[in-house]
């Protein structure tokens, strides 16, 4: 068991804000995602939960309990760097055991554990091998497996698969989710890859220069983001930005990009006359001659089932995700239209999502 909750977690080097007052909560047994860009402080994140940095305000629970301040030893959660960093004078048997025999298990205790772990990861075959002549996926199951030995809490994972070239890559994300699946344990997974968050994760934090910027599912935060930032980060290509001024009432179901009325989700809040962002994801805009909307077609990119054609409209530029059967020419002048129900609105000054 291990739920953890976040509360207010802030992190400061001298000057410098590295974590800004985070909340969130990890439920037992979740795959979770810390996503963001470079030096966004996910890392920072992860180290405070794990206990390798003290934070500087805010709380974690671990099932109830405040560990803020206990040192690492005494939270029960394995760190799992870049996973190859194997011990190379060991054979497998001896790196997986290393971990208990250095607690000072018992030896026959020792083997049941590590015989268990190789049988969950496939490699009991390889256990009395050097570590030197195994290929790269033996030696990822071979970390994992040294990782998983001890039974801990919580996982904690800093862009394991970060060293790995993308078919393999994905090969071993699989892997190591199907391994979650099996084994149930909560895990907390750094990486800046969006789309390996939406593909692993059951929840995904999505943070900015120290800020949560949206907690969620990934299909929450994919068709609900939260801010502008969110909604350009996530998806690729990203979300489509049109920026008009207009103001909304509650209740209205429109917006009017210059004389063209686009149908929008119901608005809740009403708001004064400002600058304001639609939302518009690429497969959710389809090319139709009648349309009124109007965009010139800049470039077409094929990729195989469907094709990105992008087209300068009046409000921006917009990227849209057709089949690739249909015929467009560069230079044409096409009708542009979106599907309603999919669209969100930003108020542009604040950057987050009018709802
Ligand atoms: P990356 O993927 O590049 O590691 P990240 O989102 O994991 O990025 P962090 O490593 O958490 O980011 O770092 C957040 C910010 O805090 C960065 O600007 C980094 O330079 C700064 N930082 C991290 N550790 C320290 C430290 N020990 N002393 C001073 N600044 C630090």
């Amino acid at each position: 068991m291990a739920e953890i909750v976040i509360r207010n977690l802030r992190k400061e080097f001298g000057a410098f804000t590295a974590v800004e007052g985070s909340s969130f909560t990890i439920r037992d047994g979740e795959f979770f995602m810390l996503l963001g860009p470079s030096g966004c402080g996910k890392t920072t994140t992860l180290r405070m939960i794990a206990g390798l940095e003290l934070p500087s305000g805010g709380e974690i629970l671990i099932d109830g309990e405040d560990v803020s301040q206990l040192p690492a030893s005494r939270r029960d959660i394995a760190m799992v760097f870049q996973m190859f960093a194997l011990y190379p004078h060991m054979n497998v048997r001896r790196n997986i055991s290393y971990p208990l025999v250095s607690q000072g298990v018992a030896r026959a205790e020792v083997q049941a554990k590590v015989a268990e772990v190789a049988r969950i990861l496939g490699i009991t075959d390889i256990l009395d091998k050097p570590v030197g002549g195994l290929s790269g996926g033996d030696r990822q199951r071979v970390a994992l497996a040294r990782a998983i030995v001890r039974r801990p809490k919580a996982f904690m994972m800093d862009e394991p698969l970060g060293a790995l070239d993308a078919e393999f890559r994905e090969h071993m994300a699989e892997e190591l989710r199907a391994l979650h699946d099996r084994m149930g344990a909560t895990t907390v997974y750094v990486t800046h890859d969006q789309l390996e968050a939406m593909q692993m994760g059951d929840k995904i934090v999505v943070m900015n220069h120290g800020v949560v910027e949206q907690f969620g599912t990934p299909q929450d935060i994919y068709d609900h983001p939260a801010t502008l930032f969110v909604a350009d980060f996530i998806g690729s290509p990203s979300m489509n930005f049109l920026r008009f001024q207009g103001a909304l009432a509650a209740g209205d179901s429109a917006v009017r990009l210059g004389e063209v009325s686009i149908a929008t989700p119901e608005v809740q809040v009403a708001t004064g006359p400002r600058d304001l962002v639609l939302g518009v994801r690429p497969e959710h805009v389809t090319l139709s001659d009648a349309a009124p909307y109007r965009g010139r077609i800049l470039a077409s990119e094929y990729l195989g089932t469907s094709q990105i054609i992008t087209l300068d409209c009046p409000h921006g530029t917009v990227k849209a995700r057709v089949p690739s059967g249909q015929g467009v020419r560069s230079g044409e002048t096409v009708g542009l239209s979106f599907r309603s129900g999919t669209l969100s609105l930003f108020d542009a000054a604040t950057g987050r999502a009018l709802r």
